[in-house]
C-alpha cells in the first residue's frame, strides 16, 4: 500500500535547516546550533558544523528556532465528519462532509501532528484521507468485533454485518448471538479474519473488549478463549494487537491475553467508581500492565469532548476557524446540528452542573479524572506515556482533527505529567508502540522528515506545540497558516 503520494512531491530538492536548535527525545539536552539536511523526503545528515548546501537546495534559517520530530497522534478516527450525522440524505451537509474530509488532513498538520493510526474500520476513509494534497502519513488497524458486539451495536441490527465485515464469531455467545444468517463460519473465525486484516495492509487488530456504556452491561465480549486464538494469529502475521477497553474488568481481560496496547486509559473503575485516592486494586492493575510492558493511551478527552458540546463559549474559540471548514462552523451553530448533545444530555440538561461535575471525583461524566489519577499513578511507576487523543471519540464537534490531540497534551500536563514525558510520548514512545521506530520519531540520518519548526521549546512551556513556524512534510517546509481551515 503505497499512501505516500507527497513523497514524489518532495523528492529531488534537498532542504538544509541551519542554525537551529534540534530537540530529539533521544538526546538528554537540547542541541544548540545544529544543522541538519533533508534529501528525498528523509533526513540525510545532521551536524554540528555547517554543512555545505547543495546548488538547488532550500535554506531555511533556525536561528533562534527549535527542530522537533513530528507529532503521531496514534489514536483517531478520519473516517467520521465530525458532528455530522452518520445518514445524510440532505445535499448540503454531505458537501459539508466532503469539505471536512478535505480539510481534515490539514487540521492534524496544522497542530503538528505528521503521523496518525487510524484505529476505526473505513480503509475507503483512510484512502480518501490520503489522497487529500497535504496530509500526515496515516497507519490503520483493522478491527475485529464479535457478533453483535460494540460498536455493531450502534449500527442497525439489518445491516451490521454487511457494513462490517471483519467480525468475529464467538462460540461462547452463540445462543443469543449466533452467526448472521448467509455468513460462512470458516470465514469469521479469528485466525481467517485477522488473516484478512494483515492482507489489507493493517499494522494492527484492533479488539473490542466492551460490554456496555453507562448503565448497559449486556454487550457480547470476546471470551478469553477467542482472545487467544486472536493473539496467536495476529503474532503469526506481524500485527501488534491493540484493545478498546476503559474498564477495570475489562481491560484484565485485555492484559490475561496478553495484548500490546491499550487504546483507552482505565477510568470504570467499576465497584470503585467512587473511590478517591489510587484504590489499591488500581494501583495494582496499573502495576501489572507496566510489569507486563503493554502500552497504554490515556485518551483523557473522550468524556470532556463530550460535555465540551455544553460549554456556550465552545464554538467561539478562535482556533475552531483553523480546523472547521467556514460552512461546516456555521452549521454547527445551528439547532439540528445540537442532535448529538440532546441524545446524550436529554432536552433539559443543566449545563452548568454538568461542567462542574466533571471536575470532581464523583458523576457520571467525571470519568477523566479518574483517568487522570491512572495516568499520573502510572507515570510514577515508570510506564513510558503515549499519546492518542480518540478523535473523534463520539459524532461531538467537541473533537476536532489535530486540536484535540493538543487538547490531550493539555489534559496530560493536568494530570501532572512533565512536559518532557509528554514529548517523549509523542514522538519515540508512539513510534516505538508503532513499530515504525526506524522511520519516525528522533531527528537522526535516515528517518523520515516529518519535523516541525518551532518559535518556542515545547520542554519549557505546552504551547510551543502551538507556535508552529513551519510543518515539514516529507522534507516540503509549509507554512502553518497555509493549513488553515479560513485560509482561503
Ligand atoms: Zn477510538
Amino acid at each position: 500500500m503505497n499512501l505516500f503520494i507527497t513523497l514524489a512531491m518532495a523528492a529531488g530538492i534537498p532542504l538544509l535547516i541551519e542554525n537551529v536548535t534540534l530537540l530529539s527525545p533521544e538526546q538528554a539536552q537540547p542541541l544548540g546550533n545544529r544543522h541538519v539536511l533533508i534529501r528525498d523526503g528523509r533526513i540525510a545528515a545532521v551536524s554540528d558544523k555547517a554543512i555545505p548546501a547543495p546548488a538547488d537546495a532550500r535554506r531555511v534559517d533556525g536561528s533562534g528556532k527549535f527542530l522537533t520530530p513530528g507529532l503521531t497522534d496514534a489514536h483517531v478516527h478520519v473516517s467520521d465528519a465530525v458532528g455530522l450525522p452518520f445518514e445524510m440524505q440532505d445535499p448540503d451537509l454531505a458537501a459539508m462532509a466532503q469539505e471536512f474530509f478535505a480539510q481534515q488532513p490539514r487540521s492534524y498538520l496544522y497542530f503538528g501532528v505528521t503521523q496518525v493510526l487510524d484505529t476505526a474500520n473505513r480503509p475507503d476513509r483512510v484512502t480518501l484521507f490520503a489522497a487529500q494534497k497535504q496530509h500526515p502519513d496515516i497507519y490503520r488497524c483493522g478491527v475485529a468485533p464479535v457478533v453483535d458486539g460494540y460498536p455493531l451495536v450502534f449500527v442497525d441490527k439489518a445491516i451490521r454485518h454487511t457494513f462490517f465485515n471483519d467480525y468475529i464469531f464467538e462460540p461462547a455467545n452463540a445462543r443469543e448471538h449466533p452467526l448472521p444468517a448467509g455468513a460462512r463460519a470458516a470465514e469469521h473465525t479469528p485466525e481467517a479474519v485477522v488473516e484478512r486484516i494483515a492482507k489489507s495492509g493493517a499494522l494492527c487488530v484492533k479488539v473490542t473488549l466492551e460490554d456496555g456504556f453507562g448503565d448497559a452491561t449486556d454487550w457480547p465480549v470476546m471470551s478469553a478463549e477467542t482472545l487467544r486464538r486472536v493473539r496467536v494469529a495476529t503474532k503469526k502475521h506481524g500485527l501488534f494487537l491493540a484493545v478498546h477497553a476503559n474498564a477495570l474488568d475489562m481491560q484484565r481481560i485485555a492484559i490475561n491475553g496478553d495484548v500490546d496496547l491499550l487504546l483507552h486509559g482505565v477510568w470504570n473503575w467499576n465497584q470503585l467508581n467512587d473511590s478517591l485516592g489510587m484504590p489499591a486494586v488500581i494501583a495494582d492493575h496499573l502495576r501489572t500492565v507496566r510489569d507486563q510492558k503493554i502500552g497504554y493511551q490515556a485518551t483523557l478527552r473522550v468524556n470532556p469532548g463530550v460535555t465540551d458540546l455544553l460549554d456556550p463559549g465552545l464554538l467561539e474559540d478562535p482556533m475552531y476557524a483553523k480546523v472547521v471548514p467556514p460552512r461546516l462552523l456555521a452549521w454547527y451553530r445551528t439547532e439540528p446540528a445540537q442532535w448529538f448533545k440532546r441524545l446524550v444530555f436529554g432536552p433539559n440538561v443543566d449545563a452548568a452542573a454538568v461542567l462542574a461535575g466533571q471536575r470532581t471525583a464523583n458523576g457520571r461524566w467525571a470519568t477523566s479524572e479518574k483517568g487522570m489519577r491512572a495516568l499520573r499513578h502510572l507515570y510514577e511507576l515508570g510506564q513510558p506515556m503515549l499519546l492518542g487523543s480518540d478523535t473523534p471519540s463520539a459524532p461531538t464537534y467537541g473533537n476536532q482533527p489535530g486540536y484535540d490531540t493538543y487538547k490531550e497534551m493539555q489534559l496530560m500536563v493536568q494530570a501532572g505529567i512533565p512536559l518532557s514525558a509528554i514529548f517523549a510520548a509523542g514522538t519515540i514512545n508512539n513510534a516505538r508502540q508503532l513499530g515504525l521506530e526506524k522511520d519516525y520519531g528522533t531527528i537522526e540520518q535516515g528517518k523520515i522528515a516529518n519535523l516541525l519548526l518551532l518559535d518556542a521549546n515545547p520542554l519549557a512551556s505546552l504551547d510551543a506545540w502551538t507556535k508552529i513556524d513551519k510543518v515539514i512534510l516529507r522534507g516540503e517546509p509549509i507554512d502553518r497558516e497555509t493549513l488553515a481551515a479560513d485560509a482561503r
